[in-house]
């Protein structure tokens, strides 16, 4: 068993992440390569942004209008 993760099998983790838990040694393993890893943590923050994003598109996007006029 392979302790550290490939970029490959990194990318393949996130993207499941997004479906499904993981299991805390996949997190563990995950963290440890992002920790290493620029070009995996990039490739991590994108995802987390296009989640946020498809997220606030789904429940109805109206909140970043709502702070930009209050200000
Ligand atoms: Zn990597």
């Amino acid at each position: 068993m392979n302790l550290l993760y490939s970029c490959r099998q990194v990318a393949e983790l996130l993207t499941l992440s997004q479906d499904e838990c993981l299991r805390w040694h996949q997190i563990v393993r995950l963290r440890i390569h992002l920790a290493m890893c620029s070009n995996c943590k990039n490739v991590a923050l994108q995802l987390t942004e296009v989640q946020q994003l498809s997220r606030d598109l789904f429940s109805g996007g109206d909140d970043d209008t709502e702070a930009r006029e209050s200000k």
